[in-house]
């Protein structure tokens, strides 16, 4: 079964050659798992080890001595509440690119592609096994977002990691109050805005110890935060974020 599904991919491949996700260019059949061609490819960016081993915060500066991994300011000043982040991609060039695709031209289709590719990039990680969590859930965009959309990003990660580690995925977080779109406001007006702004609705009967909570794009860490922080008060112990990528 599989041999035939790998021979009319290459037939179709032929007939239809793939289009780069990203700039529409013609590629070889067979190239790269998510579809973009060399160049774009070149432009995809993960995340260097040197970094926050808390938020994954990425200090060029210190990247370019090779410093070892300490903790970023924020999360030496104790305000994270989720336990760790984990992410591929550093948010820009490529990535951006396709992310917008994904979202503006409605793709969804594109997103288990683009998470293994992530899963590949981070490769075999502490923090990180999809085995030892009780669930996943996500960050849930607004529901006009939603609506606009047709589907909710974070929501489509998280049903593929579902599926992929067979462990179960639900709905736990929900907005209780409006908020502005975080791009508009400085980094301390962004943890106000979403401070509060998430409630966590646990049934009776699922265990929680352990959640992995999961988004998109990774940006100051507000949401994500906010989010572990009304998890945690429903009884969650641990909340580590799994996102696509991290920006600045
Ligand atoms: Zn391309
Ligand atoms: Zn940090």
């Amino acid at each position: 079964m599989a041999l035939l599904t790998g021979v009319l991919r290459g037939l179709m491949d032929l007939v239809f050659p793939p289009e780069c996700r990203v700039c529409g260019d013609e590629m070889a059949p067979g190239g790269d798992p998510i579809s973009l061609c060399d160049t774009c490819e070149a432009g995809l960016r993960t995340i260097p080890k040197e970094r926050c081993p808390k938020c994954g915060k990425v200090n060029l500066k210190r990247a370019a001595a090779g410093a070892a991994r300490t903790q970023c300011r924020e999360c030496q000043s104790g305000t994270r509440r989720f336990d760790v982040a984990v992410s591929a991609f550093l948010y820009g060039g490529t990535f951006r690119k396709l992310w917008h695709r994904v979202k503006f031209s409605n793709r969804p289709d594109w997103i288990p592609s683009i998470v293994e590719s992530a899963l590949e990039k981070i490769g075999p990680e502490e923090e990180f096994n999809p085995y030892l969590f009780d669930l996943y859930t996500w960050v849930p965009t607004s529901e006009r977002r939603r609506q606009e959309r047709g589907f909710d990003p974070a929501e489509e990660i998280s049903r593929h990691l579902s599926e992929k580690y067979k462990r179960p995925h639900m709905a736990l977080l929900r907005r209780i109050r409006d908020t502005r779109p975080q791009f508009e406001l400085s980094r301390k007006d962004r943890i106000k805005n979403v401070e509060g702004a998430f409630a966590a609705a646990i049934p009776r009967d699922q265990r929680v110890r352990a959640v992995l909570l999961v988004d998109d794009i990774l940006t100051t860490g507000a949401t994500a935060s906010a989010c572990a922080a009304a998890l945690k008060d429903r009884g969650a112990q641990k909340v580590v974020l799994f996102a696509l990528a991290r920006g600045g």
